[in-house]
């Protein structure tokens, strides 16, 4: 039987402000132990929190940001559970009207050699607070509670079980994790667990419309680390279910060590939890004004960028997605494009796209993995925008070929070229001009044909591999300088003759 996967994440993302949701504590990583835990974090009695407007901010942020309702009037609840770095007994979380409800994000990966794009629909976004945390380790052979972390600003976005595979949820959590950052919510930090997902897995027959059994993986805090324990889970599920058992709602922890999902604790149910309204805190009010105020404070939008990359660049849905995933990406690609069009002015609308593509492709190709291979951040990429711009123009107006165009890039990235104009003066200093002169490419051509009998041979019986090979031939005499359409060009009518 084939299986379908239905996967739905639940992000916890940490909210970037200075101080706790209900306190005055301090919220920088790293403090030492019980160093930022004020009264209300340590639950002394008698104490009330005060709701962080500017936690309220953020949500409305990313609320506006992938264009969700922002609840006028939403509550705060206890989820009421006993653990020890808790010691209120209960966390305050929002259960029944959340802050933000609905909006979608956009997202594009690439999965069996194809690149999908697809909306993902969000269910709702909460404030909460955090908990304290357990220090089993290096503490003279006991636990330790650390309360820094308590009460700090959590933001968590739920989505609707809209994925289908784990390339999909990790796509959704790169996009999500851009998004946040974009906003400056959330420093995105994901070892500091700054950003961390809970996936819920599940499977069903395809063509089966009921949502199979599913179990919860708690605190995946890599992207890496999602992929293969949702991998596992989803092999794990179906063996199980060939196998005649059936899957148990559940709670599973991922082992990294190991790669696999360890059950942890079978799943409460949302009623054991015993929520009900926090009597110590208002309902939370949010005027229209304030609403708009966040508005105007907004950069401009990843949804907004990527609609423009899409109407006034031509470019697919999914080039445009990949480009907008991160700020600093989709700053470094537009002003690739505008340098482009400052240095080669394009002279219709079709000529503008074939230079916005150009430049999409080698953002998003060379310059990508450049940056991947060196473990370098787009802002600080040493071939910079306006660089790689002139780079992209010569190959368009024919001074270098795509190829020579590689070799070119690496120079300037590995010597840290400085200077707008380093591309040009590579190309010039290593002769790497491409040979458009047709009289000098016919000679050369000539010289090939002469010299390759056998391919000519092939080629006239059909086979156009042959024909590839001469043009192999041509390039390498002239070491990859020949303009590769001219040469075709000249080929094809040779051997016509
Ligand atoms: P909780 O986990 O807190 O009980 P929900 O029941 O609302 O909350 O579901 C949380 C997440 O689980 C959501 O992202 C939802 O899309 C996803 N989900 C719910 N049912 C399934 C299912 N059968 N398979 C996969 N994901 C699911
Ligand atoms: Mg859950």
């Amino acid at each position: 039987m084939k299986w379908e996967v239905v996967i739905g994440l639940e992000t916890h993302a940490q909210l970037a402000t200075r101080s706790k949701i209900f306190s005055g504590a301090a919220t920088a990583f790293g403090a030492a132990p019980n160093t930022q835990a004020c009264p209300v974090d340590l639950a002394l009695p008698g104490v009330l929190p005060v709701m962080n407007r500017a936690a309220v901010d953020c949500a409305i942020r990313l609320g506006l940001a992938i264009g969700a309702d922002i609840a006028p009037r939403s509550v705060f609840a206890r989820k009421n559970y006993f653990y020890p770095d808790l010691p209120k007994g209960y966390q305050i979380s929002q259960y029944e009207i959340p802050v933000v409800m609905g909006g979608s994000l956009a997202i594009a990966w690439d999965e069996g050699g194809e690149q999908h794009e697809k909306t993902v629909h969000l269910t709702r976004a909460h404030l909460e607070e955090d908990a304290g945390k357990s220090l089993h380790e290096d503490f003279h052979g006991m636990t330790g509670i650390d309360l820094n972390r308590a009460g700090t600003p959590l933001l968590e976005i739920v989505t609707e079980p809209d994925m289908r595979s784990a390339k999909e949820a990790v796509a959704y959590a790169k996009a999500l994790h851009g998004l946040v950052v974009w906003l400056g919510i959330c420093d995105g930090n994901m070892q500091e667990g700054s950003f961390r997902c809970d996936a819920n897995v599940s499977v069903r027959p395809f063509g089966e419309e009921k949502l199979g059994t599913r179990s919860e993986i708690k605190n995946l805090n890599s992207f890496r680390f999602l992929e293969r324990a949702i991998d596992y889970e989803v092999r794990r599920q179906i063996e199980l279910i060939e196998d005649g058992g059936k899957v148990v709602q559940e709670t599973r922890l991922y082992d990294p060590d190991r790669d696999e999902t360890r059950s942890m604790r079978s799943k409460e149910d949302a009623h054991d939890y015993r929520y009900f309204p926090d009597p110590d805190l208002p309902p939370l009010v949010i005027a229209p004004e304030w609403v708009e105020a966040v508005r105007g404070s907004l950069p401009p939008l990843p949804a907004t960028l990527r609609m423009r990359f899409v109407d006034e660049y031509g470019l697919s849905g999914y080039d445009a997605t990949t480009l907008t995933a991160s700020r600093d990406v989709a700053d470094y690609f537009d002003k690739v494009v505008g340098t482009m069009a400052g240095i080669a002015p394009a002279a219709s609308q079709d000529a503008a796209r074939s230079q916005a593509k150009a430049a999409a492709n080698w953002v998003m190709g060379d310059l990508a993995a450049a940056l991947n291979r060196d473990g370098i951040d787009v802002d600080a990429s040493p071939v910079g925008a306006e660089q790689l711009a002139l780079l992209v123009c010569r190959i368009q107006d024919g001074t270098i070929s795509g190829k020579i165009a590689r070799e070119v890039f690496q120079a300037m990235w590995s010597e840290r070229a400085a200077g707008d104009d380093a591309a040009d003066r590579i190309i010039e200093s290593r002769g790497l001009k491409q040979i458009s002169d047709t009289g000098a490419i016919e000679a050369i051509v000539d010289t090939v044909l002469a010299a390759n009998p056998k391919s000519v041979e092939e080629f006239r019986a059909g086979k156009d591999k042959a024909f590839n090979a001469l043009v192999g031939q041509v390039m390498k005499a002239t070491k990859g300088k020949a303009n590769p359409q001219q040469v075709n060009d000249l080929l094809r009518r040779k051997l016509a003759g």
